[in-house]
């Protein structure tokens, strides 16, 4: 597909943001993302500053049949787009809480940081993901699952609304009232329905809790593991965990307490009276003298802190799934795999602790895949892109084949991660979920201007659908 000089100028006089073609300087760094492997080279890149940018971007890409497809921080892109139109949403920052309601209306630009910085102002909180670095849109289309998420849910529970530019470039609410069927794709269903310029979230009143994360050495790992395991047994749904076995690099850039060292971070968040949590997490004082990090009474602004993603863009390559269950064999296997000792390129392998609230569906439902979940396990893989092509990916199918008998079926989209494998993407969502989505995007986008999976034509073959051809299928998606 191409475009005209004439075109081209019409579209650039119409936007009030930036418009790059291909080749043009300025384009690179509007395009760079979290992860710095995806260097994206569409044909046209609209920095949208309004929603009206966002509709003329949408409608000049119908007018010359080209894709469009929307970069906000790079945390979940995987593949470079090679064609059509990008839109990029960092400059949409519009930001208000409505502290009566106990709403914030955030704009599609922004990230999890600066909605928890403005609810706390009014003691409320948004139900965020671990890294407040992560955009609050790619993320709650997802569903979401945050450091807090046996309490309060997924976070795409607290939507309550979106704004949505379709493949006609008409701009639509999706709420409970209206449009409830893309309400509800919405909410877990991740994309291929329209560029979401807004999102209302339902804030919750939280100014303090009792977490933080702790380190401990190499030789404690089996013990803390072991402990984690079995406290995850009884654990209160006011308690929400998690586990990482983590390889530093000797490296400078790494704080020297964790530099060259193999440690087990346990996070924990508890959401209550402040004396309860900590008697609840006595045990792990008790079980081994950690090196670095605090539990105790933290400001609900604080919670990002708690797993202490990085901020920097760097090379990214993960891969995760749920798990039905746990047990000694589990731990066994768990340290067999990733324990100290074992040269294995993944630089974090992590367990969280899901149920409670993740199992209960809002009460007219929601396209979000995996709430039988009971764990979530996510690799990360060295930072290393020479290895991301085949020996991460090889790494992983080995994992994966060891951990077998306690893999879930089904999974939720935000811990796929890289969704070029075969079955990955099918598999996110339940087949009935995942037939009704694509029913919706049919309705929504006809031409299949959105398309989805976002990952380049040539790199999904025969995988690659356009929304109406896909038929569905009765049978239990296979997983890696
Ligand atoms: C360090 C790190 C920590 C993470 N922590 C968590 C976590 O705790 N819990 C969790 O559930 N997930 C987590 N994730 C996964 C993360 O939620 C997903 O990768 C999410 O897609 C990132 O969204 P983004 O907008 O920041 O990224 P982007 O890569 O910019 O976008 C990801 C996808 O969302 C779509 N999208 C973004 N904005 C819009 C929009 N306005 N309209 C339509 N589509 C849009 C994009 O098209 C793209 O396909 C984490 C990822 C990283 C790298």
């Amino acid at each position: 597909m191409t475009f005209s000089e004439d075109q081209f100028s019409a579209l650039a006089a119409s936007v009030t943001g930036a418009v790059f073609r291909r080749g043009d300087k300025g384009l690179g760094a509007e395009v760079a993302g979290q992860n710095t492997t995806v260097v994206h080279d569409p044909d046209v890149v609209i920095g949208a500053a309004t929603e009206a940018d966002v509709a003329a971007a949408v409608r000049f890409a119908a007018s010359v049949g080209m894709p469009v497809h929307v970069l906000a921080t790079g945390h979940g892109t995987y593949a470079p787009v090679t064609d059509g139109v990008l839109i990029t949403t960092s400059r949409l920052t519009e930001l208000s809480i409505d502290a009566d309601a106990r709403i914030a209306h955030i704009g599609a630009g922004n990230r999890w940081s600066a909605v928890v910085a403005a609810a706390a102002e009014h003691g409320l909180a948004p139900i965020t993901g671990a890294s407040g670095n992560v955009g609050v849109i790619g993320y709650t289309l997802g569903g979401g699952l945050g450091p807090l998420a046996r309490t309060y849910g997924f976070s795409s529970d607290y939507a309550r609304g979106f704004r949505v530019v379709i493949s006609t470039g008409e701009v639509v609410s999706a709420t409970a009232d209206e449009n409830p069927d893309l309400f509800w794709a919405l909410r877990g269903g991740k994309g291929g329905f329209g560029v979401v310029t807004s999102i209302d979230v339902a804030l919750v009143p939280l100014t303090t809790f009792c977490g933080g994360a702790l380190f401990y050495d190499a030789p404690h790992i089996e013990a803390v593991l072991s402990l984690w395991a079995a406290f995850t047994e009884t654990a209160p749904d006011e308690a929400t965990t998690s586990v990482a076995i983590m390889r530093f690099p000797p490296l400078d850039v790494i704080p020297e307490p964790l530099r060259g060292k193999t440690a087990i971070s346990l996070r924990y968040a508890y959401i209550g009276d402040l004396d309860e949590g900590e008697r609840l997490f006595q045990p792990f004082r008790d079980v081994a003298p950690s090196f670095l990090g605090r539990v105790g009474e933290m400001p609900a602004a604080a919670v990002s802190m708690i797993h202490n993603d990085p901020t920097d863009p760097v090379p990214i390559w993960d891969r995760g799934m749920l798990l039905d269950r746990i047990d000694g064999g589990f731990v066994e296997t768990f340290l067999d795999l990733f324990g100290p000792g074992h040269d294995v390129p993944i630089v974090s392998a992590e367990v969280r602790h899901l149920g409670g609230a993740t199992r209960v569906d809002v009460p007219e439902g929601s396209a979000v895949g995996g709430r039988d979940g009971a764990f979530a396990f996510i690799m990360i893989g060295a930072p290393d892109p020479s290895l991301f092509e085949s020996v991460l990916p090889r790494v992983a199918d080995g994992v994966t084949a060891r951990l077998a008998e306690w893999i879930s079926p089904s999974t939720t989209i935000n811990y796929t991660g890289d969704l070029s494998g075969p079955g990955a993407y099918e598999a996110a969502w339940p087949p009935a979920t995942f037939t009704r989505l694509a029913a919706i995007r049919s309705l929504y986008d006809p031409p299949t201007l959105f398309p989805y999976p976002p990952i380049s034509p040539g790199e999904r073959g025969a995988q690659a659908f356009p929304h109406g051809e896909w038929r569905g299928s009765d049978s239990t998606p296979g997983r890696l």
